[in-house]
């Protein structure tokens, strides 16, 4: 069987990255073909951003191949049916009701999946990534915000509506603090990164993870009520979709242990009808590029 090349991109709030992926019989075992970034520059407005993004796909195709298909991971919500943005949290400007997939479309004359940013994390860390082999994997991106997504037989589950997966936007503490989707006291809103560096009294998570080092009793107490927090929304994961391990990203994961360790104390407390070895919580494997690699397995599988 002949090699498909796949393009995947992962608009981000800072940097633009893309992959090509080659996928031969085996869907679990791509090869990168080659990979790249641009910055995004939001603050240009999505006209601008769109235009930039369109020249850069004519680019790599031209380059590359993978004229086919190529998937857009986003970083927000969509209406699944239109492909006109409802939500984008971390880009400046007026992305609401803005027609992405029609505009990407028309210009490429070609067609475009698109697929929210935590769900193409967890479609590559769930079939290429830490949970590969699983038949049944959670992802968590830890971050500015926090975004999950669920895989089950190797396929994504995103349910009725298309938007299934939000992990971390369960209420884990009525009547908390409102998240940004609306609703009060989400695990989001309890362990984004701006609240866990308010609730330990430094400037970023970096600095919280140095205080943890240190010893410092406010930085470990912030630690272990963010970890709280989560462990409440995983335990919940683990016991109403029973994942054979939930797999942990994004920029504050990159504490590693320090975290995760808490993470999966408070959950193994919370997930009390399940033995405390089926709470497998292990860190992502792929990387920055994870978010592109996502967007080109949608992109593959929506062509099969
Ligand atoms: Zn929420």
């Amino acid at each position: 069987m002949s090699e498909t090349r796949v393009l995947g991109v992962d608009l981000g709030a800072t940097n633009t990255k893309w992959v090509v992926l080659g996928i031969g019989s085996d869907p679990s075992s791509p090869s990168l073909v080659a990979s790249g970034s641009i910055p995004t520059r939001g603050e240009e407005g999505h006209d601008v951003v769109i235009e930039r993004l369109v020249a850069e796909v004519r680019r790599v195709t031209d380059e590359h191949g993978a004229a086919d298909r190529w998937g857009l991971g986003t970083p927000g919500l969509f209406d699944p049916a239109t492909g006109v943005v409802t939500i984008f949290t971390n880009l400046p400007g007026q992305w609401r009701g803005v027609p992405l997939r029609a505009a990407l479309e028309d210009a490429l004359d070609r067609p475009v999946t698109l697929i929210n940013d935590a769900r193409a994390f967890t479609l590559a860390e769930g079939r290429v990534g830490a949970g590969r082999g699983c038949a049944v994997v959670a992802c968590l991106t830890l971050g500015t915000g926090i975004g999950g997504g669920i895989m089950i037989d190797g396929r994504l589950h995103t349910g009725a509506t298309g938007i299934a997966g939000e992990i971390a936007h369960q209420t884990v503490l009525p009547d908390g603090p409102t998240c940004g989707c609306g609703n009060p006291g989400c695990a989001e809103a309890m362990a984004r990164a701006d609240v866990l560096a308010a609730m330990a009294g430094r400037a970023s998570v970096a600095k919280v993870f140095r205080g943890v080092r240190a010893g410092e009793a406010r930085c470990i107490a912030a630690v272990e009520t963010a970890a709280e927090y989560l462990g409440i929304a995983l335990a919940n994961v683990f016991t109403v979709v029973g994942p054979e391990r939930i797999v942990i990203g994004g920029g504050i994961a990159t504490a590693g242990d320090l975290y995760l360790d808490p993470i999966r104390a408070a959950t193994r407390r919370r997930a009390t009808l399940l033995p405390p070895e089926a709470i497998r919580i292990v860190p992502a494997a792929l990387g920055a590029v994870a978010g592109a690699v996502g967007a080109a397995l949608a992109a593959y599988d929506d062509a099969r």
